[in-house]
């Protein structure tokens, strides 16, 4: 019996998850359930598993919550030092990190300096503070496990075999809704052709990250913290079907993949139930009916965030970090419809321009560069885009 916490158990990770969990009730059990929004079916987790704590994000939710599961012997608790006690309860051994962006990084890190073994689904928290997460990681002896899809393929590309081998990771990208759309077709892009992804059912940051391919340049700094591989090691590859989920090239010249249908409850089972295998209910993979499957050069003209992210990692420091955050508010500001999608790398760009580069050694320095860059986020899009003044 592994018993977990689940850090953002709402959302489309969080749900996936607990839909494994529901199939092998002799295999897990839940401590502890955490989410920001949709107390309803927050109610209905804590009804349905049972954790000895769940948490929310405000004092007025948790006590709304209080009542909705009044039944329950749940203690509902609130805030940061809520989801901290939910990360690194005492009963818990692993914790499913899966709250989305830079939130996620404070529970993750309590999870681990709690010596428990983190089921990662956060790329945020590597992002941010890759270098200090992994020193944590090392210090305490806990294992990180991938649940995003490409790193979960890398890590299974990567057994049984030595690491100085490696001659290059590729990590595969469905190139998003917008693939094979022009800059001018793309000036005029709503959310809601952005969140319409062609093979992927996710939450709605992930979702726009997808669009501009800034989720991969998130996973290539995601991958090189995982797998401590230089990024100049680290390739993309654009594979429209999302079948092969990565690949790992090895120095004789042979290439190890993971393929699978694309559903996330694979690469999720794999991290919480590793080194066992589960049998999930999921369609067998049918290459005979998907026919053929191809690669294509990412275009960095039409998709610069992931040429900013290979930028931001190259200058170190907390410039991932202040990336990431101008990030957040600019896929934010799109979803609200104030900005333009062009404008979402031109304003983690000029964000960038504006960061001083230092060296995080604690985690303020990562919390403080996160705060500069979505203030310098907010005020541009006030500035430049409020009215829909500026043209991209
Ligand atoms: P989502 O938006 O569907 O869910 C996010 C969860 O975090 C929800 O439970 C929400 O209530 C909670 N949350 C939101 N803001 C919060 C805050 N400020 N503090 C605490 N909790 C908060 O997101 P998702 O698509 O499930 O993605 C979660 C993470 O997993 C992201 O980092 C994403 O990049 C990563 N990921 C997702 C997928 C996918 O298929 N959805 C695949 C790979 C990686
Ligand atoms: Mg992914």
């Amino acid at each position: 019996m592994k018993r977990l916490s689940l850090l953002g158990s709402t959302g489309s990770i969080g749900v996936s998850c607990l839909e494994v969990i529901a199939d092998f009730p002799e295999r897990f059990e839940i401590v502890a359930l955490t989410g920001a929004n949709n107390l309803n079916l927050l109610a209905a987790q804590i009804q349905r598993f049972r954790p000895q704590v769940a948490a929310v994000l405000n004092e007025a939710d948790a006590r709304t919550l209080r009542q909705m599961v009044s039944g329950t012997s749940t203690e509902i608790l609130f805030g940061m030092e809520g989801l901290m006690i939910c990360a690194a309860h005492a009963d818990t051994q692993m914790t499913l990190s899966a709250i989305v962006g830079a939130a996620g990084l404070v529970p993750t890190l309590a999870a681990i300096e709690a010596g428990k073994d983190v089921a990662l689904a956060n790329k945020e928290t590597l992002v941010t503070a890759g270098a200090l997460v992994m020193e944590a990681v090392a210090r305490k002896g806990v294992r990180l496990y991938p649940v995003d899809s490409e790193h979960s393929a890398l890590f299974q590309s990567l057994e049984g075999h030595r690491s100085r081998d490696v001659r290059r990771l590729i990590l595969t990208a469905s190139g998003g809704p917008f693939r094979t759309w022009s800059l001018a077709q793309m000036q005029n892009v709503t959310p809601a052709h952005a969140l319409a992804h062609p093979n992927w059912s996710m939450g709605r940051k992930i979702s726009i990250d997808s669009a501009t391919m800034m989720n991969k340049g998130l996973e290539v700094i995601e991958a090189h913290w995982l797998f401590a591989v230089p990024v100049d090691r680290i390739n993309v590859q654009i594979h429209p079907q999302s079948i092969v989920h990565s690949m790992v090239e090895y120095c004789d010249g042979a290439v190890i993949a993971q393929l699978g249908v694309p559903d996330m409850k694979t690469p999720i089972a794999y991290a919480i139930s590793y080194p066992e295998r589960i049998p999930l209910k999921l369609p067998p993979l049918d290459l005979c009916s998907i026919g053929s499957l191809t690669f294509e050069e990412p275009d960095l003209q039409r998709f610069p965030c992931l040429k900013l992210a290979y930028d931001a990692i190259a200058a170190g420091g907390i410039a991932p970090a202040v990336l990431n955050a101008a990030n957040e508010i600019a896929v934010e500001a799109f979803l609200a419809g104030k900005i333009p999608f062009l404008a979402i790398p031109q304003i983690i760009e000029a964000v960038l321009d504006r960061h001083h580069p230092q060296i995080p050694v604690h985690l303020d320095d990562i919390l403080h560069a996160d705060r500069f860059a979505r203030t310098e986020a907010r005020r541009l899009i006030a500035s430049d885009w409020a009215g829909g003044s500026k043209v991209c």
